[in-house]
């Protein structure tokens, strides 16, 4: 399995192989958990502009923006949270 390193790439951009794994996760969460697909996105376009994000990985949390966005109840960790 290759992994690039890019700062600003998301976890299925670093590593297909991965993202699998990590969207299979994602796809078998329950819809009252997992956050809408348009607000999805949206919170994944604020992560792409966060100087925190550090290949898929945010950097104040450790969690993959991918799976932390995911889940309709959790916030971005910074004070103020920019989701
Ligand atoms: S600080 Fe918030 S916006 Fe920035 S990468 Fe982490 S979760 Fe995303």
């Amino acid at each position: 399995m290759e992994v690039r390193a890019c700062r600003q790439c998301f976890l299925r951009e670093v590593s297909e192989d991965a993202f699998q794994n990590v969207y299979e996760y994602i796809a078998s969460l329950d819809e009252a958990v997992r956050t809408p697909e348009e607000e999805y996105a949206r919170r994944l376009d604020t992560c792409r502009a966060c100087g925190e994000l550090l290949s898929g990985m945010c950097r104040l949390c450790g969690c993959f923006v991918e799976v932390r966005a995911a889940k309709r109840a959790l916030s971005c960790p910074a004070s103020p949270p920019k989701w």
